[in-house]
């Protein structure tokens, strides 16, 4: 069965860029090995009244990477306007920042076809099944099916999938929920996504859902929950060889004895970072005596900066970061170093394992790649502690870390005091507990689980002759 991934970036390719976020580092193992295409944005436009998409098709190990330009009289609508300013926000629970333009829907669904007709390249052999990738493509199976693709579609959102009246925020919501219905399968990253986007179902669109199954005018669908994972030995192979880089060693010496509390985030609302920083503030306050004794590594990748909320963002957590800096600064002790820039994995491995804390504090997250990143990065002898959002997609597999509701400030407080005064043998046991999770579903399985079961699903689907 030949498999085409469809997602809206594909991964750099070079091993010293850092990612584009965790859909396309998760995905670039699993592509390089299954011998799978792998279909995405370029990343550049086109005028479109050249109507044909032109793909540009490069090998990925065993598989391929095929990139089409999308047209530009609707990316900006599309990308900018209807994913990220309407139905991200909705997806985090935060429908308060719901802000269209009325032409961004129609310019959502036009790149959809568009990409539809990129695929059709792809989908001339029967053998063929397709997998659509994440809120950027909610109607692309349904384009697919117009165009008459008769192969097995699947589709899995990366993201939370809210309650009814969030999803209520969305603009065309019951259409756009209506045709992701022409997918074979619907996969989530947790069983609360699988649970609310049934219950929008049967709510919203009056549909019966018996088990994992919902009938529609399109046929058959199935439900499905498959929490993404990561390769774990590529991790910690990366983080050992990271300890000898020039950067990493610099950083491990510059700490002058101190502890390192390491943050790893694109710039999002959703990664709640001003309460990380509040709660980071809220111990040096409380206990002086973590002065000078602990410093936060904050990475904090710019995204998004197109779009007003993000710079509006950029701008507060920079301000934070002075204001903490300022105040319990000193000569020479930085409690907070900021880094407006992206890293490589193998770097960021390196990271991980010189931080003794790992602090993932998202407000609502659908996996959060970094904590199980950091959790693999670690000395098995000497492991550190990860602190975790309870609201991340990531609590409901790693129970082992010290969970906190990350807006309270003062639990992400006491949870780092915690976390730097813990021995090592609850350090090692909390770790072991973690690690056994990880290595029991890396991302390889996830990927084949999903496809076998759209393989089984679109067969048992089919009508009886
Ligand atoms: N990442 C990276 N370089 C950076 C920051 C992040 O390569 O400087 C990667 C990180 O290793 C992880 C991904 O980007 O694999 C972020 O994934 P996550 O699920 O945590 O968040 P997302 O950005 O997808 O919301």
């Amino acid at each position: 069965m030949d498999i085409v991934v469809v997602s809206n970036r594909v991964a750099r390719l070079d091993a010293e860029e850092p990612m584009t976020g965790g859909l396309a580092a998760a995905l670039l193992p699993v592509v390089r090995d299954s011998g799978a295409i792998w279909v995405g944005s370029s990343g550049r436009t086109r005028d479109t009244s050249v109507k044909e998409p032109l793909l540009e098709v490069a090998a990925l190990g065993k598989g391929a990477l095929a990139t089409v330009d999308l047209p530009a009289a609707h990316y900006r609508g599309y990308y900018e306007g209807f994913s990220n300013s309407a139905l991200w926000p909705a997806l985090h629970s935060r429908a308060d920042l719901v802000r269209v333009e009325p032409e961004d829907y129609a310019a959502y669904r036009e790149v959809n076809a568009y990409m539809a007709r990129a695929l059709m390249r792809f989908c001339r052999n029967e053998a063929t099944m397709i997998w659509v990738q994440d809120y950027h493509f909610l109607p692309l199976g349904a384009e697919l099916r117009r165009l008459g693709v008769t192969q097995p579609i699947g589709f899995f959102l990366h993201t939370p999938l809210p309650g009814r009246d969030m999803l209520a925020a969305v603009p065309h919501h019951r259409e756009l929920i209506e045709a992701m219905l022409a997918y074979d399968l619907i996969g989530f990253q947790t069983v609360d996504g699988q649970r609310n986007f049934a219950d929008y179902l049967r709510r919203e669109l009056g549909l019966t859902v018996r088990g994992a199954i919902v009938r529609s005018r399109h046929g058959e669908t199935r439900l499905g929950t498959f929490p993404i994972g990561i390769d774990t030995a590529l991790f910690a192979e990366r983080a050992t060889k990271a300890a000898a880089r020039p950067e990493v060693s610099r950083l491990r010496s510059s700490l002058q004895g101190a502890k390192l509390v390491v943050g790893v985030d694109r710039i999002d609302y959703s990664k709640g970072l001003a309460n990380r920083l509040r709660g980071f503030a809220a111990l040096l306050e409380a206990q002086p005596s973590f002065r000078r004794a602990v410093t936060l590594l904050q990475v904090a990748v710019p995204s998004r900066s197109d779009i007003p909320t993000y710079r509006a963002l950029e701008h507060e957590v920079a301000t934070l970061v002075g204001n903490i800096n300022g105040r319990f600064g000193e000569p020479d002790w930085t409690p907070v170093r900021y880094l407006n820039k992206g890293f490589s994995q193998t770097t960021l491995a390196g990271f991980y394992r010189t931080a003794g804390v790992g602090l993932v504090t998202p407000l609502n997250d659908g996996m959060n790649l970094v904590a199980k990143e950091y959790v693999a990065a670690q000395n098995p002898f000497d492991p550190g502690v990860l602190i975790l959002s309870e609201f991340a997609g990531a609590a409901r597999e790693l129970e082992a870390a010290l969970l906190v509701n990350p807006h309270d400030t003062a639990a992400i407080a006491r949870a780092l005091a915690q976390a730097l005064g813990m021995s090592q043998q609850e350090r090692c046991e909390r770790w072991e507990t973690n690690m056994k999770v990880l290595r029991a579903s890396p991302v390889q399985l996830w990927f084949s689980d999903f496809v076998r079961t759209l393989d089984d699903q679109a067969s048992m689907a089919l009508p009886v002759v």
